[in-house]
């Protein structure tokens, strides 16, 4: 019997055993150093698992991913958003579609999309071995030979005709070590998708702001002379910023950002459809409403806490009209508005949905198989690779896309 060896029961590699026909005739073994399999998956999308986005249909990867755009583009084709939706609809999961593209199971529970996964995998025949370590991958003849650590201490040493690697962003040294060792080679890891820490925060009038969100702002960074922007949702916290336009800012720079450390300038638009309506409102205020305080008419969608912020740190105080409002008072308004600078003070450590960028470098995989191509029947898929997405369900589908693409191509070569 020949022997597949997958690393890591997390999204991509519990996938791959799922996808696999059954009946192989494959010795399957997912090894897992934790005690659970898809630990993270259930935690996805607050509980809910956003498990895809019909976008990856629609548009092209660039939008969605930015590293690993060009490696994932033919086999999102091959195995995209709807794939996944009817693949997960034959393992008994329903889903729904919210705002975005967003796709979730319609019970919104994560925990239906992991039961259906581990129970299609067992079918399949995998077996899972749990608080197993894979520390070492090496050649032995045609084989490979897969070594690592117990929970209790116990070294185990298997051999594989084939071996799937899907340990996730945090690779561990010494696994890292034995694939450099057959050639391979790494991208630096940096986090993605975090929350941003503002100087601003600092004030005690900004705290009195948090959990107040804006439905859409810009974000724009120049960081080592490259420019970032985003658009979204903006959620105000007590530390600085979150929500969907964060988060997006924070993938689209993430190794810039880390690169210096989270210490960078930023500009937020609060109001980035504004364009040349903005004289024209305060004109009408100025009619409509000549003894109201500027304090009180919050404009542009902006929620009013933060307008009278906005007003408070253009100098605009309670006992000011918009009669007697002035035309510079009222640029510097504007300014405030649709120009807001901030300092960038450091990354929440809070974990919305947090993935690595980095990875096993591109260049060494087929992408019509996920193979190496520097050793025959050695496989990597989902996070430990060079690819990262935004958030909406891209990360989720990424793992997807390169498991079932291998699955497919290990049918190929494994089953006679
Ligand atoms: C809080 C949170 C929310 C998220 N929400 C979403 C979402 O809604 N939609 C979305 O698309 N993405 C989301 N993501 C991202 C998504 O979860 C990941 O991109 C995805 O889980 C990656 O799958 P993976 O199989 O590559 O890695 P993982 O799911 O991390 O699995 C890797 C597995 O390998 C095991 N492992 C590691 N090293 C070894 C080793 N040496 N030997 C044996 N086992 C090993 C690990 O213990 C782990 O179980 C979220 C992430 C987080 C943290």
């Amino acid at each position: 019997m020949k022997n597949l060896a997958i690393i890591g029961a997390g999204a991509a590699g519990v996938f791959c055993a799922a996808a696999l026909k059954k009946n192989t005739g494959l010795g399957i073994k997912i090894y897992e150093a934790s005690n659970k399999p898809l630990q993270k998956l259930l935690l996805t999308g607050g509980g809910r698992c956003n498990f895809t986005n019909l976008n990856v249909d629609k548009n092209i990867p660039k939008e969605f991913y930015p590293r690993g755009a060009s490696a994932i583009r033919k086999p999102l084709m091959r195995f995209g958003a709807k794939s996944a939706v009817e693949f997960f609809e034959e393992l008994g999961v329903k889903s729904k579609v919210e705002d975005a593209g967003r796709v979730f199971p319609s019970t919104n529970k994560a925990s239906d999309v992991a039961d259906a996964l581990i129970s299609a995998a067992s079918r399949n025949g995998a077996v899972f071995e749990f608080g197993a370590r894979v520390k070492n991958i090496s050649k032995e003849g045609d084989n490979f030979k897969v070594t690592g650590e117990r929970l209790n201490g116990e070294i185990f040493r298997d051999c594989a005709a084939a071996v799937m690697v899907c340990v996730g962003g945090n690779w561990n040294d010494s696994l890292k070590k034995s694939l450099e060792a057959l050639g391979h080679s790494f991208e630096a890891a940096a986090p993605s998708l975090f929350s941003l820490k503002l100087d601003t925060a600092g004030n005690s009038s900004w705290r009195d702001l948090s959990g107040i969100s804006v439905p859409c702002a810009k974000l724009s960074a120049n960081v080592a002379d490259k420019k970032f922007s985003s658009e979204g949702a903006l959620l105000l916290t007590h530390f600085g910023i979150g929500g969907p336009s964060v988060l997006k800012l924070s993938s689209f720079g993430a190794r810039a950002f880390a690169a210096k450390n989270y210490v960078f300038g930023l500009s937020i638009n609060f109001a980035p459809n504004l364009r040349a309506d903005i004289n024209a409102a305060f004109a009408r205020a100025r009619l409509d409403s000549p003894k109201k305080s500027v304090l009180n008419i919050p404009m542009f969608n902006i929620p009013k806490a933060l307008w009278a912020y906005l007003c408070g740190v253009s100098g605009i105080d309670a006992n000011c009209t918009i009669a007697n409002f002035s035309s510079e008072k009222q640029r510097t308004l504007v300014e405030k508005i649709i120009n807001f600078k901030t300092k960038v003070v450091g990354k929440s450590s809070h974990k919305e949905e947090f993935v690595t960028c980095g990875g096993l470098k591109l260049e060494q995989i087929d992408s019509s198989t996920m193979q190496s191509k520097l050793v025959a029947n050695l496989y990597f898929a989902g996070e430990c690779l060079d690819i990262d997405g935004i958030t909406g369900g891209f990360n989720l589908q990424a793992a997807w896309t390169g498991a079932k693409i291998a699955a497919e191509n290990i049918e190929k070569t494994l089953i006679f």
